[in-house]
């Protein structure tokens, strides 16, 4: 590990102080200190801005849900509110890494995490996203877990958070406070895809801090949940993933909300399949076509075809869980 400074931030304005001369902020520290201790990240200056009052969920005036950066991953999956309106967000921090973990981690830390990519991690090969230039290691290497939407010549690294896969699927937006004030954007804008700077990966200017993500108000009534698919049963990051809602009132789909995970270098939010839904009635014959267009786009690499029909499936049992629950 690289030596480093340690401070506290008393006070937002104090955190934003240092962030603008070039400080990193830590919250839970359960993925940063990871990436120290590998020498994959090198930071000089830490400012622990886990004091600071961005812990609480709120409905907000439009009746939607603000759940501030600072909420823990347990603290979130368990609250009322996000249990009984978007369980789909629950149950994303629920099969999200391990209760101790989810007992320390935030949910500004979970949504800015960096790619568990093991080329990115392992500081003896190639990477353009740390170091830029250098090259992909992952492109000719074995790219099983990797992304098939979304990658560029540069980077085909997944996104690994599930709770951004439902966050993407409900068009929630991130707000952020930075040097020159408060500004929020859509979560579809947050996360860049990688393109020919794979480096740069959040929209978010020098000192910025994540204070909540806002997840707008949805019809009523919204069904939704979150299937996730992967090697093992638990504490381990998604092959596939799918975040469905689903607004259906007098036997008719009025509004799908719709996106996967593992599969793109951002959350993929899946559009094609929302439209085929909308208007629609349920039923089994729906739930495979709509399901048919999730890979579009699909490039997969020597190791990851297998994705392009996982992610289908995924989909498609998704929607019918969702679409058929009482
Ligand atoms: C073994 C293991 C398994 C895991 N499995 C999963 C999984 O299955 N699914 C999943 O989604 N995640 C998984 N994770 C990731 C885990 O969810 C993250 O480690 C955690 O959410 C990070 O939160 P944190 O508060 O500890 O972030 P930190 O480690 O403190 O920070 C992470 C990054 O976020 C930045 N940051 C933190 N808060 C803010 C803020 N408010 N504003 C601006 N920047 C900020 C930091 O500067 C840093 O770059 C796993 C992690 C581990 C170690």
């Amino acid at each position: 590990m690289h030596p480093f400074s340690f401070t506290k931030a008393p006070s937002t304005r104090e955190a934003l102080e240092a962030g603008r001369r070039g400080g990193r902020y830590i919250a839970g520290g359960t993925t940063l200190v990871d990436l120290m201790r590998e020498t994959v990240e090198r930071p000089e200056t830490l400012v622990d801005i886990s004091g600071l009052p961005l812990d609480e969920v709120t409905v907000t005036e439009r009746g939607g849900l603000r759940i501030g950066a600072l909420v823990t991953m347990s603290e979130a999956a368990a609250h009322r509110k996000v249990r009984t309106t978007y369980p789909v967000v629950s149950q994303a921090l629920e099969l999200s890494a391990s209760a101790q973990l989810r007992n320390m981690a935030t949910l500004g830390g979970n949504i800015m995490q960096r790619t568990r990519c093991t080329y990115f991690r392992d500081v003896t090969a190639v990477c353009n996203k740390r170091e830029p230039g250098s090259g992909c290691a992952a492109r000719e290497g074995y790219n099983r877990t990797h992304a098939i939407l979304g990658t560029s010549e540069d980077c085909v690294a997944t996104h690994p958070s599930d709770a951004a896969v439902a966050f993407a699927a409900l068009d929630a937006r991130v707000h952020l406070l930075g040097p020159d004030g408060a500004r929020s954007v859509p979560f579809a804008d947050f996360l860049l895809r990688p393109g020919s700077t794979p480096n740069r990966e959040q929209a978010l200017s020098k000192g910025e801090l994540i204070t909540a993500v806002e997840i707008p108000a949805c019809p009523r009534p919204l069904k939704s949940g979150y299937l996730k698919v992967r090697d093992r049963q638990s504490y381990e990051f998604a092959l596939t993933s799918a975040a469905v809602a689903l607004h259906i009132r007098g036997g008719v789909i009025r509004e799908a909300k719709v996106a996967a995970g593992g599969v793109g270098t951002v959350p993929w939010k899946l559009p094609a399949v929302e439209r085929a839904l909308i208007g629609e009635r349920p039923s089994e014959r729906l739930w495979a076509r709509a399901a048919e267009s999730a890979a579009d786009g699909a490039r997969p690499l020597e190791h990851n075809r297998f994705k392009v029909e996982l992610l289908k499936r995924t989909v498609e049992r998704q929607l019918r869980i969702v679409g058929e629950s009482k």
